[in-house]
């Protein structure tokens, strides 16, 4: 009987340490995947795709037009050639300058050094204020070629000391109230797909002040066509 008792122990106690490695092997795997889908990872950057940022994803446009009605829409010399090619409009036509009186608090190292002072870049507008895309009924007639800032638009994308997308948050615009962006909740969309835009977006800003500071240092200042032509843009003198 002892013997018989021993035999199965001997039998039993391998199984027994298998269900074990078996157990501790399911549970790695188990918090791994917990990870992975917690944690969105692109590009060696890793966010956390909390209930803050899912319900970003779920944000849905009205298309109200209030955004393009904006007094400043922020474009990179990237989103100007797109817009050019697009378009046919000459870059000189697409954007204007802002004095540092435009707004109510701007730092310094955020304006472009020209010879008649310091400015900020933005699209064009309509005299009714509106972006000069924007149609009478309020569609963007240059939608495939939307500034990034639109693209990204209602959500703000944070940028890290290396200019990678490290959080999105609401626009604080809207949270201020500034514009009364009539979004709404619907379908989630692909958390990929911003992700990248929020990537792209984050290369073209961190390239095109790159671009702005070698420019600002320059000794011999220019103006918007001189500008222009320092970013690649072949505009007449
Ligand atoms: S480019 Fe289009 S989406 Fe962007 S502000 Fe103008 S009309 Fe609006
Ligand atoms: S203000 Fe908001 S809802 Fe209106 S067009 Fe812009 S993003 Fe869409």
């Amino acid at each position: 009987m002892r013997a018989k008792i021993l035999i199965v122990n001997l039998l039993l106690f391998p199984a027994a340490s298998l269900n074990w490695i078996i157990c501790v092997f399911c549970s790695i795997i188990f918090l791994y995947t917990y990870h992975a889908v917690i944690n969105y990872h692109y590009g060696g950057i890793t966010i956390k795709i909390n209930k803050r940022i899912s319900k970003l994803m779920k944000i849905r446009c009205s298309q109200c037009g209030e955004c393009c009605c904006d007094p400043v829409i922020e474009v990179t010399h990237h989103d100007i050639r797109r817009l050019v090619k697009h378009t046919g409009i000459s870059a000189d036509r697409l954007i204007r300058l802002h004095a540092k009186s435009d707004f109510d608090s701007v730092d310094d190292s955020d304006l472009i050094k020209f010879s008649y002072g310091n400015r900020k870049i933005s699209l064009r507008k309509n005299k009714n204020g509106a972006c000069l895309f924007l149609s009478e009924d309020r569609q963007c007639t240059a939608y495939e070629a939307r500034p990034m800032s639109c693209r990204i638009f209602p959500i703000d994308v944070f940028l890290d000391d290396e200019n990678k997308a490290s959080d999105f948050e609401l626009s604080d615009v809207i949270r201020d109230k500034f514009i009364k962006c009539k979004y709404h909740y619907g379908k989630s969309s692909s958390y990929k797909s911003f992700r990248l835009k929020a990537i792209q977006s984050g290369n073209e800003t961190a390239s095109y002040w790159g671009k702005i500071k070698q420019w600002n240092r320059r000794s011999e200042k220019g103006g918007k066509s001189d500008f222009l032509n320092f970013m690649g843009f072949k505009v007449p003198e």
